[in-house]
C-alpha cells in the first residue's frame, strides 16, 4: 500500500474509467472527510496499484483505496473508523464504510465491525457516488464518535473488561 493525502492518490490510474467531473466528485467527497477528521492523529489515504485490476484468485476483499481513522487504540483496546473502496467476492468494485472494534467476547474474534455500509458500484451506482454516501457516513461517525463501549453495546458485544 502507498500513503499520502488525497491529491497524492492517481485516481485514473486506479479506476480508469473515471471522467473528470468524476474525479471531481472524489475529491469532494475526500475533502469533506478530510475536513471531518482534522486535527485527530490519523492514518493517511492509503492506496494499492497493483489492486486496480482484480487481483486473479486472490481471497477475501482487496483494497483499492482507503482511509483508516484511528479513534482510539491502546490498552488493549480499539476504535477505528473505515472508508474503503475494494473488490468484492463478485468481482465488483464497491465502497464500504465500517465501524471496527476491538472483540472483549469469552472467545477472542479480535476484532468486530459493529456499523457497516457497503455499497456496490453498478449500473444504478457510480463510483463517485457510491463514495460520497460512504464519506458522509464515515463524516457522521467522526462528527459524534462515542467510545468503543457504545458501539460494543449497540452491536450486542460484551464491554471492555478492565483488570
Ligand atoms: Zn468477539
Amino acid at each position: 500500500m502507498l500513503r499520502g493525502s488525497f491529491d497524492d492518490v492517481p485516481l485514473t490510474a486506479l479506476f480508469p474509467l473515471l471522467t473528470p467531473a468524476d474525479v471531481d466528485a472524489l475529491h469532494q467527497a475526500a475533502d469533506a472527510v478530510d475536513t471531518a477528521r482534522a486535527g485527530r492523529a490519523t492514518a493517511r489515504w492509503e492506496w494499492a496499484p497493483e489492486h486496480a485490476v482484480l487481483p486473479d484468485g486472490r481471497p477475501g476483499t482487496p483494497v483499492v483505496l482507503g482511509l483508516d481513522v484511528v479513534e482510539h487504540a491502546g490498552g488493549g483496546d480499539q476504535l477505528e473508523f473505515l472508508l474503503q473502496v475494494v473488490w468484492t467476492d463478485q468481482g465488483q468494485l464497491a465502497v464500504d464504510a465500517a465501524v471496527n472494534v476491538a472483540c472483549w467476547c469469552e472467545t477472542d474474534h479480535v476484532t468486530h465491525d459493529v456499523d457497516a455500509l457497503r455499497l456496490v458500484v453498478g449500473e444504478e451506482t457510480s463510483l463517485p457516488g457510491a463514495f460520497r454516501i460512504g464519506a458522509e457516513r464515515l463524516t457522521g461517525w467522526l462528527a459524534d464518535p462515542h467510545d468503543a463501549d457504545h458501539w460494543r453495546a449497540a452491536a450486542g458485544l460484551p464491554p471492555r473488561r478492565t483488570a
